[in-house]
């Protein structure tokens, strides 16, 4: 039996067109440099597998959460330039250096920590500086940076080749925060030497082109996910996630479907259990509340999201497509990730990062398209 058949579900990464994607974005901000963000394993969607083509396809610059990921990053790519958005923590300076991997200093404490590593004569790889403009979750304030601008030989021993702040309200652009944010980072930069400047990750860079300086940090809108919510996505879906039918049940008034007898059926119909529950990221909030799609019928998620099970009720669909061993669309040509988030009361970032490792996982790319997995 191949993988496949076997699988319960199916979870389908489409690499090219995550690459279509950053070709998108670095098209339009071009001359700025387009990096990407691979955190959390892009987005749960496998970065040993996204990062190497992004790279071949001209992406320079990668943008990791933490040490680890930039230590497991860099043997993906040995000739990467890595970011690691939370800096060094509790000395982990030598663990950067030994890497190759380019810190966001976060702090005064994490500059001056640097400044002292630098000068004790290691080869310390650059760094970046990190400030605050309004999110209050890192970054330096404004006193801190008036310190720091006051300590030339501290910025000459941390050779800073980056400046970068992250908006807040990015995917919505009627807030008054983004200018705000904006003219506080025009001022705040304005107080360092020059360098490169980097403000917008996905949101960010449909603000128009004040906002993306030199380099943008997309990542959310590489995977697929809408960057201007309320308007036509852009972007070319990445993920198609289907589950496979177990069972295919008549009920009829008064039965109950599921847990806590939550669906009462009102009528002669069909119920249909798919193989994938919220142990794989199926999220529990889309009980009575969610779809899926099956042959282009949209059939509706009712009773409760069990750990391994979801009913859908397909009485409207043509027998013929109903079956064990059929697949249903969770995530598809016909649903998107940021639905199935709008359903579960959630956001599509969360909807990636939590995709269970139970699905059976197919990366696509123009060298596998066509061939059997
Ligand atoms: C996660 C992150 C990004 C990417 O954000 P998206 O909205 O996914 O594009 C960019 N910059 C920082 C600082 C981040 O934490």
């Amino acid at each position: 039996m191949t993988d496949i058949a076997r699988a319960s579900s199916l979870l389908t990464i489409d690499v090219d067109a995550v690459v279509a994607n950053w070709r998108r974005v670095a098209n339009l901000i071009a001359p700025a440099e387009a990096a990407a963000v691979v955190k959390a394993d892009c987005y749960g969607l496998g970065v040993a597998q996204i990062a190497p083509v992004l790279s071949a396809a001209g992406c320079r610059s990668f943008f990791v959460a933490t040490l680890d990921e930039g230590i497991q990053l860099r043997r993906i790519l040995p000739g990467g330039v890595i970011y690691v958005l939370g800096g060094p923590v509790g000395g982990g300076e030598a663990d950067f250096a030994a890497h190759g991997l380019i810190p966001v200093l976060n702090s005064l404490a994490q500059i001056t920590g640097w400044a002292t590593f630098a000068k004790a004569g290691s080869a310390a790889p650059a760094a970046a500086l990190h400030l605050d403009t309004g999110m209050n979750r890192l970054g330096l304030e404004e006193a801190e940076l008036e310190r720091l601008a006051a300590r030339p030989d501290v910025l000459a021993s941390v050779r800073p080749i980056l400046v970068m702040s992250h908006l807040a309200c990015a995917d919505d652009d009627t807030s008054p925060k983004n200018m705000e944010q904006l003219a506080t980072f025009r001022r705040l930069s304005g107080q360092l030497p020059a360098m490169p400047r980097s403000l917008s990750a996905s949101g960010g860079i449909f603000l128009g082109r004040d906002f993306r300086f030199d380099m943008a940090r997309p990542g959310a809108a590489l995977y697929g996910l809408n960057p201007i919510p309320g308007r036509p996505n852009p972007m070319a879906q990445v993920v198609r996630l289907q589950g496979k039918i177990l069972q295919v049940r008549d009920v009829d008034s008064p039965m109950t479907v599921g847990y806590g007898a939550s669906h009462r059926v009102v009528r002669r119909g069909k119920i249909a259990t798919v193989a994938v529950g919220y142990a794989d990221g199926w999220f529990r909030s889309l009980g009575n509340r969610g779809h899926g799609v099956i042959g282009g019928f949209k059939v509706p998620l009712v009773g409760r999201v069990s750990m391994d099970l979801t009913t859908f009720d397909v009485t409207d669909v043509p027998a013929p497509l109903i079956h064990p061993g059929a697949l249903i669309d969770l995530i598809g040509p016909d649903i998107t990730v940021d639905e199935v988030a709008a359903e579960a009361g959630t956001i599509g970032y969360e909807v990636l990062t939590a995709l269970g490792r139970r699905h059976h996982r197919r990366w696509l790319t123009r060298t596998t398209e066509g061939k059997p997995a």
